[in-house]
């Protein structure tokens, strides 16, 4: 707390507060870590650092459920310090480390590892556990034994737990610890082999895909699962219309089920691989215009609750390949805000000039606010780190609370360069093409991390 209380005084000035409870102009004050006054025209305390906000959005800090920070292990992909940097870029207060690194997070050493590195850094870094040990789909992690450490999600990730039986149990444990078991859906029979979404284009290309039963035959069991145990089920990266379709039916029968769906998902579709660029590769595929639309349609109906990254950093040798040897995946942290408001309050596929040209235009159908919740008080909730549940992220922005803040600047455009990108890798698919939107502040436990687009450390 000392540290807290050194904190400088912060007032940011002439921006419009975006949180929960609606949109106002207001200045923030922020002092000692916390947020001490929200207003209009504030006087400026002596010796505050004023950050201009004109024109701005001022949100709670982005939150992140799915973040794969590479470390240990895979450090020439990423490492706390740099995928941690890339998020404060991206104006996000909170990440959630994904537990596939190597060794893995399936024993509280590794994971009290990742949470050491993350203590210094400019954003929360939170550790997703693994459900089976060596991420194998056989035998149970010591969840408790993890969740004493306050880990609150369990997954393992990059692989989905194929066997019912071992889902079940782990489910029944994670109800009894009150923690939360997220699943990558992806049935190995019908994925195995496949570089993108089989359908039109993988015929047209000849590349082996994926369909998206793949993804849809897991969600219907575990959600069943769910229903069978009563234990907390989170989808990760969702990718087609009848994944929604299920979800929205298990919410419907009051199941506890939430879901994400990745900003690439919302703007990118199957055409994309057409020049068999690898950058395009990533798992769960990239699907049609028609999954592209129900997605979307699905974060305006709530049905979805969470925008997450699946930032995937990959090093140059892992994509400089063919397609079917590439790596799956991509970075996603820095571009996270603008690709997202851009597919989601635009609604249209080409909304920042950023999209495929597929050229399927829609109507604007959702305001800043409700897309910023999927970005941050709504994910702070299924990762267990929201205000209400005793955490600091996800606002309201008021007196009293935790300054962890993003100041977005949705008129600035930038061209996005990899090479100026916090990341250790470069596996960008908007790797030269305008964005609409920047992030130009991050304030992370009333520290300015980010001033003006630059990292400060
Ligand atoms: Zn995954």
């Amino acid at each position: 707390m000392a540290r807290l209380e050194a904190r400088p005084t912060i007032v940011i000035r002439g921006g419009t507060v975006v949180d929960e409870t609606g949109e106002r102009r207001a200045d923030v004050v922020c002092a000692g870590g916390v947020v001490k006054e929200v207003g209009d025209s504030l006087a400026i305390p002596s010796g505050a650092t004023v950050l201009d906000a004109d024109g701005c959005f001022v949100m709670p800090g982005l939150v992140d459920l799915h973040t794969h920070l590479r470390q240990p292990g895979n450090e020439d992909a990423e490492c706390v310090e740099t995928g941690a940097r890339a998020a404060a870029l991206g104006g996000f207060t909170a990440i959630l480390a994904m537990p596939n690194t190597d060794p893995c997070v399936d024993n509280a050493a590794v994971a009290s590892e990742v949470l050491a590195l993350g203590a210094e850094a400019p954003c929360r870094v939170a550790v997703a556990g693994a459900i089976t040990v060596g991420r194998a789909g056989e035998n149970l992690a010591p969840l408790g034994e993890l969740a004493a450490l306050g880990v609150r999600l369990f997954t393992d990730d990059g692989a989905c737990v194929s066997d019912s039986g071992v889902m079940r149990r782990a489910l029944e444990y994670a109800r009894g610890l009150g923690v939360t078991l997220a699943q990558h859906c992806e049935d190995q029979g019908l994925a195995s082999g496949a570089s993108m979404h089989e359908g039109e284009w993988s015929s047209i290309l000849g590349v082996p895909g994926a369909p998206a039963e793949a993804e849809e035959l897991v969600v219907a069991r575990d959600i069943a699962l769910a229903r069978l145990t009563g234990g907390r089920l989170h989808l990760l990266h969702l990718s087609s219309a009848r994944s929604v379709a299920l979800v929205a039916a298990a919410k419907a029968e009051g199941l506890r089920v939430s879901a994400e769906v990745t900003p690439h998902h919302l703007c990118l579709t199957d055409a994309d691989l057409a020049g068999y660029d690898p950058l395009f590769k990533v798992n769960p595929p990239l699907r049609t215009t028609a999954d592209l639309l129900a997605l979307r349609e699905g974060c305006r109906s709530g049905v979805l609750d969470a925008v997450a990254t699946d930032h995937a950093p990959h090093p140059r040798e892992a994509k400089d390949t063919p397609l079917s040897d590439a790596a799956p995946g991509m970075l996603g942290l820095e571009t996270a805000l603008a690709v997202t408001l851009g597919s989601l309050s635009s609604g249209s596929v080409n909304g920042n000039g950023n999209g495929n040209g597929n050229g399927n235009g829609a109507a604007p159908y959702m305001g800043v606010k409700d897309v910023v919740g999927l970005m941050s008080w709504r994910p702070a909730v299924i990762g267990h780190m929201a205000t209400s549940q005793g955490g600091d992220q996800g606002g309201p922005i008021a007196p009293g609370a935790p300054a962890n803040l993003c100041v977005f600047d949705p008129a600035e455009s930038w061209v996005v360069d990899p090479a100026k990108m916090a990341s250790r890798s470069r596996n960008t698919p908007w790797s030269g093409r305008t964005l609409k939107g920047r992030v130009r502040h991050t304030i992370c436990a009333g520290e300015p991390v980010v001033v003006g687009a630059e990292a400060q450390r």
